[in-house]
């Protein structure tokens, strides 16, 4: 049935010039992702089964999507878009991507910080951008917060990916928001100063730096060290015995965080689905199994945690609004610029 269901889609959408799979189902939500996790299958069939409504998938870089939505214009099937980081999540908001939602359930069920002020799009999981440290060089005591990362003691110690990096964008962000553009601005400076090497490789080639010794500290999103700790090849797993975690700031505002998270498309053809597809994500269900996709924090207090996040203990985060994050994305780029972080 849903075969002969795709196929005269296109026909129509033709004929009468109407969007392809607008309003042709009450029973179905177009989601539009750059999630790509194991887990994500298991998600959208518990929405199902709850809900009978059918999750279609489309899949792709965050960028791709949001152009492949404009493109599409008002023909556009997408009902949510998903994606991580508040950077992308920003640059959504700014093409004109989202619509508001104002939902009593998210509302209740997520931070304040985790939410929109508009209600353009909610964070369902958190990735602290985490230090770490070599545990034979270094004594963790010595590094407590993000400002240490641009102290002269740590000159040539310092690894940390390129400032394209829509990660590192973020958290410049947020230094942004709590010392100043000129604030942050010298710290960013201080940091480069400090670097072991030109910048390179990825988040999880920053921890193998540490672990190498290249460097005796490194900033990276706290999943690629699980990755590293969970890992099936023995090497992986001996390289992340030598490092440590540093969860930052905890005696002032805590760790910086960012989120994967979600909106619903402007123009959606199936609004009232893609609500209900937000607020199931936000249930205690969907938590444990959105954020065990890539070894996340749920955002709502008490679900059912990993074994290894849960052995970390309770640590605070920075409860600074996500929006923020976007806001400011575009003095981080600049500054990143003028201090020649590449
Ligand atoms: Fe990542």
């Amino acid at each position: 049935m849903s075969k002969c269901y795709r196929l005269a889609v296109p026909m129509v959408a033709a004929l009468i010039g109407v969007s392809a799979v607008s309003g042709a189902s009450a029973a179905e939500v177009n989601l539009y992702t750059a999630r790509h996790y194991d887990s994500d299958e298991r998600l959208y069939e518990a929405f199902t089964e709850r809900t009978g409504i059918e999750v279609r998938v489309m899949e792709g870089d965050s960028d791709q999507l949001i152009q492949r939505i404009l493109r599409e214009g008002e023909a556009s099937p997408a009902d949510v878009m998903m994606t991580v980081d508040a950077g992308r999540l920003w640059r959504a908001e700014e093409e004109g991507i989202f619509q508001s939602v104002d939902s009593d359930t998210l509302a209740e069920r997520l931070p304040d910080s985790m939410r929109h002020p508009d209600g353009l799009w909610y964070g369902f999981s958190q990735r602290v951008r985490a230090i770490f440290y070599n545990r034979e060089r270094l004594d963790p005591a010595e590094v407590q917060r993000y400002e240490d990362l641009a102290d002269p003691r740590f000159e040539g110690e310092v690894c940390i990916r390129s400032s394209n990096n829509i990660y590192n964008q973020s958290l410049l962000a947020s230094m942004i928001h709590h010392h100043g553009a000129d604030g942050a601005e010298e710290w960013a400076a201080g940091v480069v100063e400090n670097f072991a090497r030109q910048p390179q490789g990825g988040d999880t080639d920053q921890i193998l730096g540490v672990a190498s010794g290249e460097c005796s500290l490194a900033v990276a999103n706290h999943y690629y060290y699980v990755r590293l700790l969970k890992s099936d090849d023995p090497e992986d797993r001996a390289m992340a015995r030598n490092v440590g975690v540093i969860f930052p700031n905890q005696d002032g505002r805590g760790a910086h965080v960012n989120v994967g998270g979600a909106g619903v498309v402007e123009g959606a053809p199936n609004r009232e689905n893609a609500v209900r597809f937000l607020e199931f994500l936000a249930s205690d269900e969907a938590q444990e199994i959105f954020a065990s996709g890539n070894n996340e924090f749920p955002v709502v207090e008490g679900v059912l945690m990993d074994p290894v996040l849960e052995s970390w203990g309770n640590f605070r985060v920075d409860d600074l609004n996500i929006s923020v994050l976007g806001e400011n994305n575009p003095e981080a780029v600049r500054i990143f610029d003028r201090v020649g972080w590449r």
